[in-house]
This record gives C-alpha cells, sequence and structure tokens, in this order.
C-alpha cells in the first residue's frame, strides 16, 4: 500500500460530507463513505488517531455472530433473529486482507471474538494465517471456553497468544440456567487445557445482582489458585443486557468493597503489568499479600473509560464499528467485494472514526441506540 494522490495531506479537520442516504438495519446504521481526499496518505498511511487524539492499535474482530450458549445478559433465547448467512460472512481471506490494513494503519493486537469464535468452522486456519500474513504482534481470543479443551493446542500451535475465558460461575447449576444449557466441566477442561499448552488466561464474570454477586470471593480464589487473573466486567444495557432490571447491575466498587480484605487499597493500575502501557480499559488492584496476584475491573458504567478508547471493532459480517456503544457502522466486507484498494480500505478505517463520539451514552432515555445491538452481534 502505498500513497497515489498528490496534493496536501488530509487531516481530519477537513470536513467531508456526503449527500448519500444513510441506510437503518436493526443493529446498524450505514452511513455513506465519503470520497477518499486527495492528500490522503500523501506522506504514507496514517496512524488510526481520532479527533480527540485517541490512537487505535487493538482490533476486536468477531468471527462469527453464532454461540452455542445464549447467555441470559447477552443472547436470546434460541439465539438472534438475523444471523448472518455464510456468504454475509467475511471469508478468512478478507479478515487477513483487512487484518494487514489495521496492520499498515498501526494497529498491534487482534482479538478474535463473537459470538463463540470457536463455533466458527477451521477458526484454527483463520489464526494461522493472521500469524503468517500479517504484521499484527499480538493474537489473543475471548472465549466462553466450551470447546477450548481440544483446540487450546492447535490454536496455540498455529499462533494464538492468550484467551480471556468467560466465567460468571462455578455452580453447575447456576451455570447451566445463566448460559442456557452450558456445562461448567467443559469450560474448566478447556481452562485447564489452556494453562497447559502455555497460553496467558485471564477469566471474565459479568456479576448479576442477587444472582451471582455472592460467588465474588470464590471466582478470585479459584482464579488465583489456577494461576490467573480474574476481571469483573460491569454488566452493560447492550441486547438482553438492555431487558435486565438496573437492579442487577453491579459496580465495580461494590465488588472492591467484598474483596477489600483481599486487594491493596492503593494499588490500583492500567494495563498488563505496572510497567506497562495501559493496554486496555482494566484497572488492576493487586493483591494485599504482596504475592503479585491481581484483580481486574472494566467498568463501562461507573467510570467511563471512553478518553482513552484504543479499540475498533469489525463485526462477523465485516461492520466496521467504531464505538460499541453506537449503531453508526460501515461495511468493509462490501467495499472489498465492490473492488476497493488497499488505501481504499485504509480511508474507510480512517473516515469510521470521524464521527466517533468522545464517550458513550449508557443513560437512561438513550437506551434504545443500544438495545438492539447486543454483544454477540458486534462481537464482544
Ligand atoms: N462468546 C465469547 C465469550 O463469552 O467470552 C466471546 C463473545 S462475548 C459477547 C464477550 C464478552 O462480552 C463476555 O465476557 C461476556 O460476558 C460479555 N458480555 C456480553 N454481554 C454483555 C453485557 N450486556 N454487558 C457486559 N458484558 C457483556
Ligand atoms: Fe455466547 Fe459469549 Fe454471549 Fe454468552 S456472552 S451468549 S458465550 S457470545
Amino acid at each position: 500500500m502505498g500513497p497515489d494522490d498528490g496534493g496536501a495531506a488530509w487531516c481530519y479537520g477537513q470536513a467531508v460530507k456526503v449527500s448519500l442516504p444513510v441506510v437503518e438495519s436493526r443493529s446498524a446504521v450505514y452511513e455513506p463513505l465519503a470520497p477518499r481526499p486527495a492528500g490522503f496518505a500523501v506522506d504514507g498511511v496514517p496512524p488510526l488517531v481520532d479527533r480527540q487524539g485517541r490512537r487505535y492499535t487493538y482490533l476486536r474482530l468477531s468471527v462469527t455472530d453464532r454461540c452455542d450458549l445464549a447467555c441470559v445478559y447477552c443472547m436470546p433465547p434460541g439465539g438472534e433473529d438475523d444471523h448472518a448467512v455464510r456468504r454475509e460472512l467475511l471469508s478468512f481471506e478478507e479478515a487477513a486482507r483487512l487484518i494487514r490494513v489495521f496492520g499498515a494503519c498501526g494497529v498491534r493486537r487482534v482479538r478474535f471474538t463473537g459470538g463463540e469464535p470457536l463455533v466458527r468452522k477451521d477458526v484454527v486456519e483463520l489464526v494461522r494465517l493472521v500469524r503468517d500474513t500479517t504484521d499484527v504482534a499480538e493474537r489473543v481470543m475471548t472465549t466462553n471456553a466450551t470447546r477450548l479443551r481440544h483446540l487450546a493446542g492447535p490454536l496455540r500451535a498455529a499462533g494464538l497468544d492468550g484467551v480471556n475465558i468467560s466465567l460468571d460461575s462455578l455452580e453447575p447449576a447456576r451455570f447451566r440456567r445463566l448460559t442456557r444449557g452450558g456445562e461448567l466441566a467443559d469450560v474448566l477442561a478447556g481452562l485447564r487445557a489452556a494453562l497447559d499448552v502455555g497460553l496467558d488466561v485471564k477469566l471474565n464474570t459479568v456479576l448479576l445482582r442477587g444472582d451471582t454477586d455472592d460467588e465474588v470471593e470464590r471466582l478470585v480464589d479459584f482464579a488465583w489458585d489456577a494461576g490467573v487473573t480474574p476481571r469483573f466486567i460491569e454488566l452493560m444495557p447492550l441486547g438482553e443486557g438492555a431487558k435486565l432490571p438496573r437492579s442487577a447491575r453491579v459496580t465495580a466498587a461494590e465488588v472492591l468493597a467484598r474483596l477489600r480484605h483481599k486487594l491493596a487499597p492503593a494499588a490500583t493500575h492500567q494495563g498488563a503489568g505496572a510497567s506497562s502501557a495501559p493496554r486496555g480499559p482494566a484497572r488492576y488492584h493487586a493483591a494485599a499479600d504482596g504475592s503479585g496476584r491481581r484483580v481486574g475491573f472494566i467498568t463501562p458504567m461507573s467510570d467511563e473509560f471512553c478518553g482513552s478508547c484504543n479499540r475498533v471493532r469489525v463485526t462477523a459480517r465485516g461492520d466496521i464499528r467504531a464505538c460499541l456503544a453506537s449503531r453508526r457502522a460501515l461495511s468493509l466486507r462490501d467495499l472489498m467485494r465492490g473492488g476497493a484498494s488497499d488505501l481504499d480500505l485504509a480511508w474507510a478505517l480512517h473516515w469510521s472514526l470521524t464521527g466517533k463520539a468522545d464517550g458513550h451514552f449508557f443513560v437512561d432515555g438513550q437506551v434504545h441506540e443500544h438495545e438492539h445491538v447486543g454483544m454477540s452481534l458486534i462481537g464482544g
């Protein structure tokens, strides 16, 4: 990919307006792409930096909108009613090509997600393709781990660096109810297999008040005993989560209060380790015993972290979504299938960030923007 335009260098200050119609679907609002301006990439493909100065280095790529579970806060019973059919999904070659373009724009880390990424047939081959044909430095996955027992080894061999495993309960019957049919034993076997093959593992938990919030300490002890970091994610009013009562939401402060005796009070920091730069929205509290163990908190509701957002999402259908909380989208798949060059795609990535808001709006009265947009459809 190289510059092919003359003229002055392009910048976000150049207002770009197009008069094509906006197309709206249940889960997305497609705004037309403005023509690539003269001057874009004249000095090389610019890094993805938005108007607010936020730099995007992290791509969450959904590989399917389907799942073998149906967690009560995520997926309707029986699944979503508009799952993508095969030809609507990005092919592995299309996904790898996009990742190369993201890489040229400065993205260094890719997370495969879904839906449940492990239900996508041959997903191991996608991981291998991304390792072999792109220059992203880190490939990780978020999974419910039901199929990880047998796939951890092949994924590791194909170049996966780590997994975040979702685990909301250690009670088999409760787990089955919350996931509408999941078997806790499968997940625990998947976790063990991931550790055995040397994947970096974290556990992610979404708590529900009056349901799983009594398992906070047990989940932390379990994770620490397994040698992994537990993280608590606040429930967001997205998709099925928007239908749950506000009272179901448990704030990070409440969880922290329950763990006060285990955690050093002033040891909050961001990122993968004390010395590394922030890599995501999680804040970590170190164990009070000085063992180096940690608990993570992801606080989209109580402590908005949008100012340091470094991530962009691509759905299984190939829509780029600059913000989880907005339905604004652009179909990169249609651009590719319409003959777009890599430079056109790079422009599309930049353009999709031009309208990104400063922060999200998970507030009452504006739930309409989110309630149709479940995490499994966007890529959680
Ligand atoms: N199926 C995989 C899994 O469960 O890990 C990956 C996709 S899932 C959508 C990614 C993460 O989103 C999970 O950790 C899940 O708990 C979280 N999630 C789903 N709906 C949510 C909501 N409404 N609020 C907060 N987190 C949610
Ligand atoms: Fe499936 Fe993950 Fe959503 Fe649960 S949270 S229904 S495992 S996509």
